[in-house]
């Protein structure tokens, strides 16, 4: 039996990079999965057809997930599609990296509103569709939450925040059978990553430097730690904060 079997899961932002790549492992282990987006919708729908010419089931919902409004529609769709949920990643993410001297309130807020607010809003509204069955919720942070790097305060700001919000969200779901983790990656090969200049540059060439495994993350990599903490083998985790990241030291 696949170890998703007959699970429904909502990826955030899986039109492409990681996102993409949890919606894909996630259907190859028979989840039904709804591949959230927030304007890539040409992107989006490239991941359902992967996903439905190999067999699985997938829709893409749109929803930009610092919005109140969209994420209720956001779930209110993936209910009226397949009834119930039991898997919530909250993937949707985004880094800016500047000195202190250009943070602005604009950039503070965006950083803040998408990869906090927009984890709290999506964490609030699975509650209702778990329901007394419970559920399992993946939160993707970041090794930059633990060793944050010069110009990325803001950003490092964010994932600690949300793996603060994995710990104390552990412990209040004591006794309902909800389980919350984070993944913590370490520089993984995407769109994102590419467009901030992280890989092809010099400070990938000393990351990966500085990564025991010797190479930079691919999407895959975290995906299939996903899978096991989405998973029943995962079954006593929760609260964790899971680094993936090739054992990555001195960003
Ligand atoms: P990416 O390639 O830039 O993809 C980001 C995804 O998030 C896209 O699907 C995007 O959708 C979606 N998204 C952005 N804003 C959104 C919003 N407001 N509402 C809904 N979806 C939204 O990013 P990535 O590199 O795969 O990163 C994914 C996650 O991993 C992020 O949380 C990031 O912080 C974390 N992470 C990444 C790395 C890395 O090296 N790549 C390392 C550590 C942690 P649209 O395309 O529609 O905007």
């Amino acid at each position: 039996m696949k170890k998703l079997e007959n699970k429904v899961a909502l990826i955030t932002g899986a039109s492409k990079g990681i996102g993409a790549a949890i919606a894909k492992q996630f259907a190859a282990e028979g989840a039904k999965v709804v591949v959230n987006y927030a304007s890539s919708k040409e992107g989006a729908d490239r991941v359902v057809k992967e996903i439905t010419d190999t067999g699985g089931t997938a829709i893409a919902v749109q929803g930009d997930v610092s919005s109140e409004a969209e994420v209720t529609r956001l779930f209110e769709e993936t209910r009226r599609a397949f009834g119930t949920l039991d898997i919530l990643v909250n993937n949707a993410g985004i880094y800016q990296y500047e000195p202190i001297e250009e943070v602005s309130a604009k950039t503070f807020h965006d950083q803040f509103n998408i990869n906090v607010l927009g984890s709290i809003l999506a964490i609030q509204s699975s509650l209702k569709l778990f329901g007394d069955k419970g559920g399992n919720i993946i939160n993707i942070s970041s090794e930059a939450g633990k060793t944050p790097l010069p110009t990325g305060s803001v950003y490092s700001a964010t994932k600690a925040a949300l793996d603060a919000i994995t710990i104390s969200l552990s412990k209040e779901f004591s006794g309902k059978n909800i389980r919350i983790n984070s993944i913590l990656p370490g520089v993984v090969e995407t769109e994102g990553s590419r467009s901030a200049g992280f890989i092809g540059s010099e400070a990938e060439t000393k990351f990966v430097a500085n990564t025991p495994l010797g190479r930079t993350g691919q999407p895959d990599d975290i995906a299939k730690v996903a899978v096991f903490l989405a998973s029943d083998d995962s079954a006593w985790i929760t609260g964790e904060k899971i680094s993936v990241s090739g054992g990555i030291y001195g960003l």
